[in-house]
């Protein structure tokens, strides 16, 4: 294993880099070891760490091909980070992962002409969520708090839960799923909420006693409007039963339908 190394092509990242970690459980069990990153599209891009889309392959089988996600660090510190999050997905959130978080390909290190880099290389789970939480359907909401939940009941902290770290990918049943995604500013945690059930549209939970902060936070108004309202005016009681009360601000998001571009 410690001989596959990992190829980008292309002008923006001309080197190769070291598996330190390749995952064996999928899609095959990799007995190659050379694999190239064809970059087909930049997702994000900061000082110190870019975003790629990108398809994996391999010169010693051309069956092989690889739909990934590519996330690249450069520095010391940005690594650093990059190794925690690949830390999580190797152990507290294995479990999770091709159900609420993308399936784990390989890490892969080295130094460049950017100094120490390293490579995280993930299944490709869809598209980024393009709408704000407020505007997404109840099903919806409710798949991004219960993935977020198992997260936390493995013992881990997300710390960055915005609209953009979800990727979404739409199922034949036309309906959308949610996969949580970068785990560099996550930490450890033990959860209050570990064992307990928090009712979606129960009563609002009481924060470091029934749930935890971050959970009660995403679950609350400004996030993903979960908590049964209770003393707030909400203005609007959808008259056909069963609504969620968003249709008030249905006019911010742009039509229903696409979460996704
Ligand atoms: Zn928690």
């Amino acid at each position: 294993m410690s001989h596959s190394h990992l190829s980008f092509a292309g002008d923006r990242l001309p080197y190769s880099l070291n598996a330190s970690h390749l995952t064996s459980a999928f899609p095959s069990t990799y007995p190659f070891n050379v694999f190239a990153a064809g970059l087909t599209e930049l997702l994000q891009e900061t000082d110190d760490v870019d975003v790629f889309r990108s398809v994996i392959t391999t010169l010693e089988d051309s069956s092989f091909r690889f739909l990934a996600v590519c996330k690249v660090a450069y520095g010391f510190e940005e690594v650093e980070a990059l190794e925690r999050e690949v830390g999580f997905y190797q152990r507290e959130l294995r479990h999770l992962q091709g159900k609420y978080i993308p399936r784990l390909f390989g890490y892969f290190v080295g130094t460049t002409v950017r100094g120490t880099t390293a490579a995280l290389v993930t299944s490709d789970e869809g598209r980024p969520l393009l709408k704000p939480f407020a505007c997404l359907s109840l099903q919806f909401r409710k798949r991004v708090y219960r993935g977020l939940r198992r997260i936390h009941q493995a013992g881990v902290h997300h710390g960055d839960v915005l609209e953009a770290n979800l990727v979404v990918r739409r199922r034949k049943d036309g309906s959308y799923w949610p996969m949580i995604v970068d785990f560099d500013r996550a930490r450890k945690h033990e959860c209050e909420v570990k064992g307990k059930k928090t009712q979606i549209y129960g009563p609002c939970p009481e924060p470091g006693e029934d749930v935890c902060f971050e959970l009660y936070a995403i679950g609350g108004e400004e996030g993903l409007d979960i908590w049964r309202p209770n003393s707030r005016v909400r203005g609007f009681v959808d008259s056909r039963g069963g609504g969620d009360g968003r249709e008030l601000r249905a006019g911010e998001c742009g039509g229903a339908g696409n979460y996704i571009g």
